[in-house]
């Protein structure tokens, strides 16, 4: 029996933060990094980006069981950190950048929160949140538009409070008026978010080598929202911006793409493949077999990985 499938891991930040002043950010070590190779490359086979294209595609084979390294958001860890573990072992990875940071050195919302996170505590950062509103927003009592079901579903990993705020600050509030506030926020409470964010992401030249390198390059949207919450004609704009981008920095190519957030719907995947991507990971866990659906491809967080391999693979793991 055919059972060739893969397992697509994705990944954020991966550095070793301890003893710095963004100690705080939520991401892997190195060591955890190395650790979670090794067990992949016991139990699965590797594949990179072209193969997995040319085996849904019906042109190519690959072994029973496969894993695939994915890496969102364009950050600088994914060439100073990352590829030098993956080049010395012979591994190859597909990293998803979003074109605004390459473009307008914005640093994304997801990531001025993860940074505000490491110097205030939970209720400083909720209160420095309401008080800007208060100030600022006072038409509308922006905490109750919160969707707390939709809240707790997309941020369960979180306490319920941060659950509510981070979706308050991705889903809820009119980006604009949240942009200007995190830029305040990020300015009085770290430092300048244009100079964290020339530090924070890839630039040209760093993705330039990791696509020369044999790393693959997807998109990863334009300004980095979830695309669910766009009108069908923002969501075609970002996307469209995020495949140019790529195009005018790489020349023309297949490229898969990443949804920020996992946030997608039929309009988004119909827009994605119009604007020249070929492929999109979602959020969802699970194997990637050939006949699934190009634009709902499925993919495990790094945090998941070794309870998936141990129901998956019926084996328990060291
Ligand atoms: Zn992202």
């Amino acid at each position: 029996m055919n059972d060739q499938r893969v397992l697509a891991v994705m990944y954020h930040y991966v550095r070793d933060r301890c003893g710095t002043p963004e100690e705080g950010i939520r991401g892997l070590d190195t060591a955890s990094f190395a650790r979670q190779l090794d067990l992949l490359c016991a139990h699965l086979e590797p594949v990179g980006w072209p193969r997995l294209r040319a085996w849904q595609q019906k042109d190519a084979s690959i072994p029973e069981a496969c894993f695939l390294l994915t890496f969102d958001d364009g950050l600088a860890d994914h060439a100073e950190v990352v590829a030098p573990i993956l080049e010395a072992r012979g591994l190859t990875g597909v990293f998803f950048v979003s074109g605004g940071s390459l473009e307008t050195g914005r640093m994304h919302a997801a990531h001025q929160i993860h940074l505000l996170q490491t110097v205030l505590e939970e209720d400083a950062l909720a209160t420095a949140v309401y008080d800007w509103l208060a100030r600022n927003e006072s038409a509308e009592d922006w905490p109750q538009a919160v969707d707390r079901e939709a809240a707790r579903r997309l941020y369960h990993y979180e306490s319920s409070e941060r659950a509510d705020l981070k979706y308050l600050l991705h889903c809820t509030l009119p980006v604009c008026s949240r942009n200007r506030m995190l830029d305040e926020l990020v300015e009085q409470q770290v430092s300048d978010p244009r100079e964290l964010a020339r530090k924070w992401y890839l630039d040209g030249s760093a993705l330039f080598a990791l696509n020369a390198a044999g790393h693959t390059i997807g998109g990863h949207g334009f300004t980095h929202e979830p695309q669910a919450r766009l009108s069908p004609r923002e969501q075609l704009r970002d996307l469209s911006r995020s495949a140019a981008v790529l195009r005018s920095l790489l020349g023309p190519g297949e490229r898969p793409l990443s949804y920020p957030f996992g946030s997608y719907n039929a309009d988004v995947a119909r827009h994605a493949a119009e604007v020249g991507f070929v492929q999109a990971f979602t959020t969802r866990p699970g194997w990637i077999r050939q006949g699934d659906r190009a634009f709902e491809l499925h993919r495990v967080d790094t945090i998941a990985v070794d309870t998936f391999l141990e129901q998956e693979l019926l084996c328990p793991l060291p």
